[in-house]
């Protein structure tokens, strides 16, 4: 799904207001954490997994390339050849 045309002002504290449209579609509520990534010219705002990256589990957590990978994906991958 892709939402846009939407512009917003950044103010002089570089505050930026979220759609409402946008937040409610992903589920994003008033004092959530949201992870700011840039990307070339983009700046990417995503809701802050607390879990594993890939099945969100909080069992046995590593971090890899910053990214959060439970005890279980850690072994599936490292069976992975
Ligand atoms: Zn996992």
């Amino acid at each position: 799904m892709k939402i846009g045309g939407v512009i917003r002002t950044i103010d002089k504290l570089g505050r930026v207001v979220i759609p409402k449209s946008m937040c409610k579609a992903l589920g994003i509520h008033a004092d959530d954490e949201l992870d700011v990534t840039m990307e070339g010219e983009r700046i990417i705002l995503q809701k802050c997994r607390n879990g594993c990256v890939f099945c969100d589990s909080t069992d046995r957590l590593v971090l890899f390339n910053g990214r959060k990978v439970c005890g279980a994906c850690v072994e599936s991958l490292s069976d992975m050849k």
